[in-house]
């Protein structure tokens, strides 16, 4: 681990945590930290001016909410507006802390939502506790992708389950924990094949006669079977699936 990576991952401050946060997933095209009325962080390839134009909207979308009252200031909601060429979602992740996500839609409020949990109630994993709100997850063609997603809205893939980076076992994107398990039939099939060989060689082992051609390739060709369901028994046995499991 070089100097800069210890320095981001040991970082304390919240807000360039996520703007490290936003910045690293795909389907976001704009976003900005709104501090005070200002941009403090912001991206992808934008530049200040347009930064502070997304602020100002930022400001503009959460003022002319009138959902907030005085007591429930902290209440969480995404406020959002789609034109054809573009989705923008706002939240107010404190009364003077805004943040806005141009993007796909999905992708969007998902992050507003996982960015909202970070400041209250947190996203943990149901094993180990530890914070999942910022946690970057893959889908199966490489897309970085906020959790809470069971369908990647890029490529379409399914996220079955991801591994919680803190204790590295299975949640589903639900926040549920899931178990990997060999499928049944992959069992079956493979004791079957199992035994079907060791019957196979029996076969031929009790049927051989020294310098006979035909007892050598059966003995022969049963030991290569034996050997191919050996691997085969290897991959059904090594496939898991995730089982969600019950409450
Ligand atoms: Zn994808
Ligand atoms: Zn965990």
């Amino acid at each position: 681990m070089n100097v800069m990576s210890r320095l981001a991952t040991n970082s304390t401050d919240p807000l360039k945590a996520i703007n490290d946060y936003i910045s690293s997933i795909d389907g976001v095209d704009e976003y900005v930290v709104v501090l005070d009325g200002y941009p403090l962080y912001w991206g992808k390839n934008i530049d200040q001016e347009k930064a502070e134009e997304l602020a100002a909207l930022a400001t503009d979308m959460i003022n002319s909410y009138h959902g907030y009252s005085a007591t429930s200031g902290e209440e969480y909601v995404i406020i959002s507006t789609e034109t054809p060429s573009n989705y923008t979602g706002a939240a107010r992740l404190k009364p003077n802390l805004f943040l806005l996500v141009r993007g796909k839609p999905s992708i969007v409020r998902t992050i507003l939502l996982n960015v909202y949990r970070r400041f209250n109630n947190r996203l943990t994993c149901p094993w180990c506790g530890g914070d999942l709100s910022l946690h970057v997850v893959k889908c199966g063609n490489n897309h970085s992708l906020p959790v809470g997603l069971d369908t990647c809205p890029i490529c379409g893939s399914r996220i079955e389950y991801f591994k919680c980076p803190h204790c590295g076992r299975p949640v589903d994107p639900r926040g549920n924990k899931v178990v990997l398990r060999t499928p049944r039939e992959n069992i079956i099939t493979s004791l079957i094949i199992m035994a079907a060989t060791i019957a196979l060689i029996g076969i031929a082992v009790k049927t051989y006669h020294k310098l006979s051609l035909l007892s050598i390739i059966t003995l022969a060709s049963s030991i290569l079977f034996f050997a191919l369901s050996f691997s085969l028994l290897y991959s059904g046995l090594k496939k898991k699936q995730p089982v969600k499991l019950r409450k």
